[in-house]
C-alpha cells in the first residue's frame, strides 16, 4: 500500500527541540515530495514549511497552518568514476540519510554525522560542522518557488551559499527545498583538520581512519561537547560566529590576546568565537527563570523546563546587549525566529 501524498490534522503539536509548547491549527503531512506544491498552495502563503524544528525559536506558538514533508526517499542516480551524485528527499532525517551514504560506501558526509534535522533543511542555511559544510558536497537543489509557482533545480552556484547562510534563508516564507542532490565519492578523503577530531580517533587508538571511524569520533564528541534536546530543550548554537573585518579583530586582539580569532571565507575578514564573546560577558550558565545557558556551552540557550519563546528570546536580547557593550560587536541569531524579529 502506498502512503496517501498529503494528510491533514487539525489542532496539531508543532516539534521543536527547545521543547516550546506551540500548536498549528492546521498540519499538512505531505508523504510524496512531488505534492509539496499543492499543499503549500492549500495552506496559504503564511504556512510554515517545518522540518523537524531544530533550528527554530517558536515565539507566538499558535500558527494557523504548518506543511511537513515526510518523503525520504534516497537513490543514487548517476555513478561516473570516483564520483557518485545521489538524490534524497527533502523529508529524510539528516543523520540517517549521511549513515545510509556511509553503509553504501559514498563518502563525503561523515563530518556532518548526527546534526538534527532533515535533508529538506540542510541548505537553507548551509549547514556546517568540525570542518565541513554542506555546500562543499551540494550539486544542485530542487526548489519550489511560492511566489511565483515554479518549481526547478538551482545549480550549486545559484543558492548564494556562505556561512550559515543561503538565498533561502533569507527569504524563508519563499522558497521550498523538495529535493536535494550531492555529489558524493567512492573513495575515502579523510578530512581531519578541525580540533578534537584527530585526539578523539587517538583515544580511539585508530592510526588510519575509515570515513566510519571519522563519524564515530564526531558522534562521539557531539555526544559529549553538545546538550541532547531529549534531555533539556535546545537548538544547537544560538548566536552565529561575527564575521568582521580585519582591523576590527586586530583592535579587539590588542585588548583581548586571548581571543579566538579564525580565518572567514573571505581573506580581509575573520570570525569571532560568539561562544567566547558570551561566556567572557559572563552568560554561560546563568539562568532567568526555565530559559538559561547551558553552563557547559555558552552558545547553547536552554529550556529548563517551561519557558516561552518570548522569555528565550529576552533572555537572546539581554546576552547580544552585553556582548555588544562590552566588545563592540553585534552577534545574531541562527535559528529562525517564527512570530518575532530580531
Ligand atoms: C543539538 C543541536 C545541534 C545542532 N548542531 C548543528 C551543527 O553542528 N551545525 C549546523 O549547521 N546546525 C546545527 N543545528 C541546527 C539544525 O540542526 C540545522 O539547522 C538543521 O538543518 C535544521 O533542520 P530542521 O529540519 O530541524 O529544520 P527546522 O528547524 O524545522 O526549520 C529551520 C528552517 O528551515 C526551513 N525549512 C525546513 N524545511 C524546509 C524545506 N524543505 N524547504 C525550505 N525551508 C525549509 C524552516 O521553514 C525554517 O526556516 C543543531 C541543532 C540542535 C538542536
Amino acid at each position: 500500500m502506498t502512503e496517501p501524498a498529503l494528510r491533514e490534522t487539525r489542532d496539531a503539536p508543532l516539534a521543536n527541540t527547545f521543547g516550546i509548547d506551540a500548536r498549528a491549527r492546521r498540519l499538512i503531512d505531505v508523504g510524496d515530495v512531488d505534492a509539496l506544491p499543492a499543499a503549500l498552495a492549500d495552506a496559504g502563503r503564511d504556512a510554515l514549511l517545518l522540518g523537524s524544528g531544530s533550528n527554530l525559536l517558536i515565539v507566538a506558538p499558535d500558527v494557523d497552518a504548518a506543511v511537513h514533508v515526510s518523503d525520504a526517499r534516497i537513490e543514487m542516480i548517476e555513478a561516473s568514476g570516483d564520483a557518485v551524485r545521489v538524490r534524497a528527499a527533502a523529508g529524510a532525517a539528516w543523520h540517517d540519510f549521511v549513515m545510509h551514504a556511509l553503509a553504501q560506501g559514498w563518502f563525503g558526509l561523515e563530518n556532518l554525522a548526527l546534526i538534527p534535522g532533515t535533508v529538506g533543511a540542510a541548505p537553507i542555511q548551509n549547514i556546517g560542522a568540525y570542518g565541513v559544510e554542506v555546500m562543499d558536497r551540494i550539486e544542485a537543489v530542487q526548489v519550489h518557488d511560492r511566489a511565483t509557482g515554479e518549481t526547478r533545480w538551482w545549480p550549486h552556484d545559484a543558492c548564494g551559499f556562505s556561512y550559515r547562510d543561503s538565498v533561502f534563508k533569507t527569504d524563508p516564507q519563499r522558497y521550498a527545498v523538495m529535493r536535494v542532490d550531492f555529489r558524493l565519492s567512492r573513495t575515502p578523503h579523510i578530512h581531519l583538520g578541525y580540533a578534537g577530531i584527530g585526539e578523539e580517533l587517538q583515544s580511539m587508538r585508530i592510526a588510519e581512519p575509515t570515513p566510519r571511524d571519522v563519524a564515530d569520533a564526531v558522534i562521539a564528541l557531539r555526544r559529549r561537547k553538545l546538550p541532547d534536546p531529549a534531555v533539556i530543550g535546545n537548538a544547537g548554537s544560538f548566536f552565529k560566529n561575527p564575521v568582521v573585518d580585519m582591523a576590527t579583530a586586530d583592535a579587539l586582539l590588542a585588548v583581548h590576546p586571548g581571543m579566538p580569532v579564525f580565518r572567514a571565507g573571505d581573506a580581509s575578514q575573520r570570525k569571532l568565537s560568539a561562544a567566547w564573546l558570551i561566556d567572557q560577558a559572563g552568560w554561560k550558565g546563568h539562568r532567568d527563570g526555565d530559559a538559561g545557558v547551558s553552563p557547559g556551552h555558552a552558545l547553547v540557550l536552554v529550556n529548563h523546563g517551561h519557558a516561552s519563546g518570548a522569555q528565550l528570546l529576552a533572555l537572546a536580547r539581554r546576552i547580544a546587549a552585553s556582548v555588544h557593550q562590552r566588545f563592540g560587536i553585534d552577534i545574531e541569531p541562527e535559528p529562525r525566529l517564527i512570530g518575532a524579529r530580531w
